[in-house]
C-alpha cells in the first residue's frame, strides 16, 4: 500500500467522458489499496477563456481579482471528479487551495507555495476517502485567493507529494513521457525513460511545457519522486530523478523552445560605469524579467550597443520604457523585434564534451537559419533565431544530434 499524488491536467479533464475516465483510472489505483490525492487542473481552454473574459472587462485587470477569477476553472473539475468517484462508490472530497491551507506567499497571479497543512488530507484518508485539490491556486496569509501561474497544477502536485511525503507524484497528461523535444513539433522525438531533475529543470525553464518549472526544482529539493505519464494509454512514463552513476549518459538529453520570445535593442548608448544598470533597472522595476543579455562596443569605441529578450508579452512595455530611458541617457536608437525564439540543446552529457555548440552552429547555418542571439551554460547551448526558423530548427537539430535514437557516452 502506498500514498501516490496523481495530477491530471487540462484535457484530461477537458470533457465529461474524460473525466469518467479519469474517475475510472484514480478508482482502479484506489481498489488496488492506495491511498490516492488527486490534483485537477481546470477543464482544457477554461482557464484561457476567463483570461479573455478578464481582458474584454478590464484590459489589465487587477491581479488579485484576476486569481479570484482563475481560481474557478479548477473549482468546477474537482467537484465533477469527485462526483464521478462518488458515483463509482469511491468516497471521495473535493477541496479548494485555501480550504486544504495551501498557504502561499501574496504575489498575484504567481505566487509561491510557503506551506501546506496536511492535517486534513490525512484524515479523509484515514477514513478512507480520495482527497481531490483544485490544483494551481492557494491562499495567502491575509486569505486572498492566489494562483501559480500557468501550468501550476504540476507545482501543486509535486508540493502536495512533499507534504505528505507521499511515495510517487505522478503527473498524468496527454503525452505519455517526457520526449526529446515536443513530440508535436518532431514526430520522430524518442520518449526518455528517465531524465535527470537538472536536465527537467534546464527543459523546462527553456520552454518545454510539459512540467512547470518550480515543480521540477520543488521534486528535487525534496527529493520526490517524480513521474509523468499519458492518462489515455498504458506505459511506464518517464522518471524525474537524481544523476546516477550507472545511468547511460546521453551526451544530449532533449531540445525545448520558447516561443514567448522578443528582443529589444538599444544602440549608441555612452560606454561608462553604470550603464547596464541605467538601462535595466526600470525594466526590472517594471516587473519584467530578462533572459538574454548581450553587449557590444560600437566602432567608435565610445558607445555601446545592448540587446536582451524578455517574455513576448512584456514587449511593447519594455519597448516603452527603453524608448524613456534612450531619450534620459542621450542614446542614439531603440528597436525591437517580437518575432523571435529560442531554442536550446541540453544535456548533462555535454559537460564532458566540447564541440556541442559548433556542430549546432554548422547545422543550423547549413539550412540558412541566421542566429541572433547564442547563451551557454555547462548543460545548455541557447540561440536566438525568427520565429519562422522554428520548426526547421527544432527538426535539423534533432536530425543532426540523432536524438531519435539512443545514444551512449
Ligand atoms: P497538461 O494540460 O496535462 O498540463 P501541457 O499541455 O501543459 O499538459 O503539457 C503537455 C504538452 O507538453 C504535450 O502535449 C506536448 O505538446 C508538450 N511538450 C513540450 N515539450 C515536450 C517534451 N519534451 N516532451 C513531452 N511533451 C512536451
Ligand atoms: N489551469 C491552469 C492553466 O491552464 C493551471 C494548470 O493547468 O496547470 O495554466
Ligand atoms: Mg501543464
Amino acid at each position: 500500500m502506498a500514498l501516490i499524488v496523481q495530477k491530471y491536467g487540462g484535457t484530461s479533464v477537458g470533457t465529461p467522458e474524460r473525466i469518467g475516465l479519469v474517475a475510472d483510472k484514480v478508482a482502479g489505483w484506489r481498489k488496488k489499496g492506495n491511498d490516492v490525492v488527486v490534483v485537477v487542473s481546470a477543464m482544457s481552454g477554461e482557464t484561457d477563456r476567463l483570461l479573455s473574459l478578464a481582458d474584454a472587462v478590464a484590459g489589465v485587470p487587477p491581479p488579485r481579482e484576476l486569481d479570484v477569477l482563475l481560481a474557478t476553472g479548477e473549482q468546477v473539475t474537482i467537484a465533477l471528479l469527485s462526483m464521478a468517484l462518488e458515483m463509482r462508490g469511491i468516497p471521495a472530497r473535493s477541496y479548494t487551495g485555501s480550504q486544504v491551507h495551501i498557504r502561499t506567499d501574496s504575489a498575484h497571479n504567481k505566487a509561491r507555495i510557503r506551506e501546506i497543512e496536511d492535517k486534513r488530507i490525512h484524515a479523509d484518508l484515514a477514513d478512507g476517502r480520495v482527497v481531490v485539490v483544485a490544483g494551481f491556486q492557494g491562499a495567502d496569509e491575509y486569505g486572498n485567493i492566489t494562483t501559480l501561474g500557468r501550468g501550476g497544477s504540476d507545482t501543486t502536485a509535486v508540493a502536495l507529494a512533499a507534504a505528505l511525503k507521499a511515495d510517487e507524484c505522478q503527473i498524468y497528461t496527454d503525452v505519455d513521457g517526457v520526449y526529446t523535444t515536443d513530440p508535436r513539433v518532431v514526430p520522430e522525438a524518442r520518449r526518455l525513460d528517465r531524465i535527470t531533475f537538472e536536465e527537467m529543470l534546464e527543459m523546462a525553464s527553456l520552454g518545454s511545457r510539459v512540467l512547470q518549472i518550480r515543480s521540477v526544482s520543488f521534486a528535487g529539493r525534496y527529493n520526490v519522486p517524480l513521474r509523468v505519464l499519458s492518462t489515455f494509454e498504458e506505459g511506464e512514463g518517464t522518471l524525474i530523478t537524481y544523476e546516477d552513476e550507472t545511468m547511460e549518459q546521453a551526451l544530449i538529453s532533449g531540445i525545448a523552445f520558447n516561443r514567448d520570445e522578443a528582443k529589444l535593442t538599444i544602440m549608441g548608448v555612452p560606454d561608462k560605469p553604470g550603464v547596464a544598470h541605467q538601462l535595466l533597472g526600470p525594466i526590472a522595476e517594471a516587473n519584467i524579467e530578462v533572459d538574454m543579455i548581450i553587449q557590444n562596443v560600437a566602432p567608435d569605441g565610445a558607445t555601446t550597443d545592448f540587446t536582451f529578450t524578455v517574455h513576448r508579452n512584456d514587449y511593447k512595455k519594455g519597448l516603452a520604457i527603453l524608448e524613456k530611458t534612450a531619450r534620459a541617457m542621450g542614446a542614439r536608437e531603440v528597436s525591437g523585434d517580437d518575432k523571435i525564439v529560442k531554442i536550446s540543446l541540453v544535456g548533462v552529457g555535454m559537460r564532458s564534451h566540447a564541440g556541442i555548440a559548433s556542430t549546432m552552429f554548422e547545422a543550423l547555418a547549413k539550412e540558412g537559419v541566421n542566429i541572433r542571439m547564442i547563451s551557454t551554460s555547462e548543460i545548455k547551448v541557447s540561440v536566438v533565431v525568427d520565429e519562422k526558423y522554428l520548426e526547421l530548427g527544432v527538426r535539423t537539430l534533432h536530425d543532426t544530434f540523432k536524438l531519435e535514437q539512443p545514444e551512449v557516452i
